[in-house]
């Protein structure tokens, strides 16, 4: 990937990255030969004022608002694989902020606002596509359930309404209303809801984060977490030492590894989910749907495939890998509910791991390690979230505080403050 403009001696960075159709033009004109590189490949420094484990969304955008909102720049984003090659180039892409309790809705609502204006923002097309959401009803107890989170959203000033069938059936034709087992009753709709690119989130973030002068540094594991008289001073790598004054851990499925590391223990089960998607067909459904009572959820991507996703593996792993019989049982519930699916033939499947919390919301923290923060929890939800977690982690980490993770801290599990989001993150997205 590669942007244009002059080269910096220093970083082998264009200094002059902005994508427009200007800059289009101009390369169309010189063979595209003044491209650059659209992140750097450099190798790790000795030191750094923050070291962020992990380059999925999360890592990033937390990387990117410490350089731009809090002026912190000396910043290594270290990644054991690839930009992006975690959870967040593996989920299904679902957007939406129609959470029960009040603080999900605020950092939910937060990252929603921001993926309004995020391919501006970062001047990269993050294809952000508020087609809107819709989670079914398909039980009476779901009726309540979604009718209650309608009238808290509404409060929180989250938009979102509860539909009829009728309603469901306008906004998605492809819908088979009386299902033999579950009849869709209505559904929570949130029209600004929608889905964007996973990647081009993490690419997007990385090119701005290089743009600032921070090192992403692929290709490198972090092995260990040094401290000295219970504060850390830095960590090991595959590519040696490097000190730091914060640490900031953001690996998702393996935030309880990197926790033994640093000498804590976590609330954290890692378990596989897995998703799939169809051949390519003629446009559909222009809306996303989920289906809970079910477990399975549907949308439509621009090449055309029907991108589908299931429930969580019922036991813990690391296997990053799909499975047969997971196939089957998501599709055999879905296609109750979308019969279409019966006539598809599926082209590939895979799995992600995510890190699931007891009440299924995330931890935004300090760690009884000073100065060390962690972010994980996200479990099956999220991708959504990234601008709005990026955006208070790094005022936790800049300022030692954020309204926006206040809730989310470690110790509410020894207090029993849960945020209790398991029907709205249970199984959806
Ligand atoms: C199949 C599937 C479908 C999903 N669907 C949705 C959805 O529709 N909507 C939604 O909102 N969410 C969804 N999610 C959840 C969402 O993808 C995650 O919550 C989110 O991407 C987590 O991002 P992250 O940056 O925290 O983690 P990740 O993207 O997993 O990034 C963590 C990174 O840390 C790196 N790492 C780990 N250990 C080390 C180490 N020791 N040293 C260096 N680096 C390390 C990993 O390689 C990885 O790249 C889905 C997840 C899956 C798997």
């Amino acid at each position: 990937m590669r942007a244009t403009g002059a080269t910096c001696p220093e970083t082998g960075m264009g200094t002059m990255s902005r994508y427009s159709a200007f800059a289009i033009a101009r390369e169309a004109f010189r063979d595209h030969t003044g491209w650059r590189r659209a992140w750097g490949n450099p190798e790790p420094k000795r030191r750094y004022d923050v070291v962020i484990v992990g380059a999925g969304g999360h890592g990033l955008a937390t990387a990117y608002y410490l350089g731009k909102n809090h002026g912190v720049r000396n910043v290594a984003i270290i990644e054991k694989g690839w930009l992006g090659g975690g959870n967040t180039g593996r989920n299904t892409t679902i957007i939406r902020s129609n959470y029960l309790q009040d603080p999900s809705a605020a950092i939910y609502e937060k990252a929603r606002s921001l993926y309004e204006g995020l391919s501006q923002d970062l001047n990269y097309n993050v294809m952000f596509s508020p087609r809107g959401v819709i989670m079914l009803a398909q039980t009476e107890h779901e009726v309540r359930g979604y009718k209650r989170t309608a009238q808290a959203n509404a409060l929180q000033g989250v938009k979102t309404e509860f539909i009829g069938p009728e309603r469901v059936k306008e906004l998605c034709p492809i819908i088979e209303l009386k299902g033999p087992r579950y009849p869709v009753l209505g559904g929570l709709w949130q029209a600004r809801g929608g889905t964007a690119r996973h990647d081009a989130v993490a690419w997007g973030y990385a090119r701005k984060c290089s743009e600032m002068g921070m090192d992403v540094i692929q290709q490198c594991e972090v092995t260990g977490v040094r401290s000295k008289d219970g504060r850390v001073v830095g960590v090991s790598t595959t590519k040696g030492e490097i000190d730091c004054d914060k640490l900031g851990i953001v690996v998702a499925g393996h935030s309880g590894v990197l926790a033994e590391m640093a000498g804590f223990r976590l609330p954290i089960e890692s378990v596989a989910l897995q998703a799939l998607v169809s051949e390519p067909i003629k446009p559909c459904m222009d809306v996303v749907v989920m289906a809970n009572t079910v477990h399975g959820y549907m949308s439509q991507s621009d090449k055309g495939e029907m991108v589908i996703g299931g429930g969580t593996d019922g036991f813990n792993n690391y296997t990053q890998r799909g499975s047969f019989h997971h196939i089957e049982e998501t599709v055999r519930a879905l296609v109750e509910t979308f019969p279409m699916i019966s006539r598809l033939k599926m082209l590939r499947q895979w799995g992600g791991i995510v890190d699931m919390t007891g009440d299924r919301s995330p931890i935004l923290s300090k760690t009884p390690l000073e100065g060390c923060f962690i972010n994980c929890g996200w479990g099956t939800g999220g991708f959504k979230a990234i601008p709005g977690s990026g955006w208070g982690m790094a005022e936790l980490m800049a300022t030692g505080a954020s309204p926006l993770t206040q809730a989310f801290g470690l110790e509410r599990f020894r207090e029993g403050r849960f945020i209790d989001e398991s029907v709205a993150a249970g199984v959806a997205h």
